[in-house]
């Protein structure tokens, strides 16, 4: 097993954030463009905190926009390190009632090419459990080499 990601994984993620960011600027030219600065002596004011629909909009954009960048991330997260395919067939393991005995519970997340496993914890704690991905070599070298094992034996 090793853990590995491509870089196709990190591209992604990265063209991910340079779309969200793009939205976000294009939203401020648009709250920009529907609300001018007041013409006059006050042209140069600053508006954000001083107007209030320009500010309500400006949050209203700054906010939709953290939404998409957690759902850019979320989505990220349950992707296939290596081939970038959704993760599948979510199984949880583990068992509350017996965290001791039976280990804390958590959902296996699993690529249906055979990549590897990402395993989610279900208990969040403060010891701050993180998500695991482990990478598997590819499908018909684990088969060759357990059928090797298999004949040694
Ligand atoms: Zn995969």
């Amino acid at each position: 097993m090793k853990v590995r990601f491509s870089a196709r994984y990190l591209v992604l993620l990265v063209a991910k954030i340079l779309v969200v960011a793009g939205i976000l600027a294009a939203m401020i030219l648009a709250v920009n463009v529907l609300f001018p600065p007041p013409p006059g002596l006050l042209h140069d004011w600053p508006r954000l905190g001083t107007s209030w629909p320009y500010t309500l909009a400006l949050l209203i954009c700054v906010l939709a926009d953290y939404g998409l960048l957690r759902l850019a991330l979320w989505d990220q997260r349950y992707r296939c390190r290596i081939c970038l395919s959704r993760l599948r067939l979510p199984t949880t393991e583990g068992n509350y009632s017996s965290v001791w005995l039976g280990g804390a519970p958590y959902t296996e997340y699993v690529c249906t090419w055979g990549h590897g496993n990402l395993y989610i914890p279900d208990v969040h704690l403060a010891s701050g459990r993180k998500a695991v991905w482990v990478g598997y070599q590819s499908l018909w070298e684990n088969l060759i080499k357990a059928e090797t094992e298999e004949v040694e034996k």
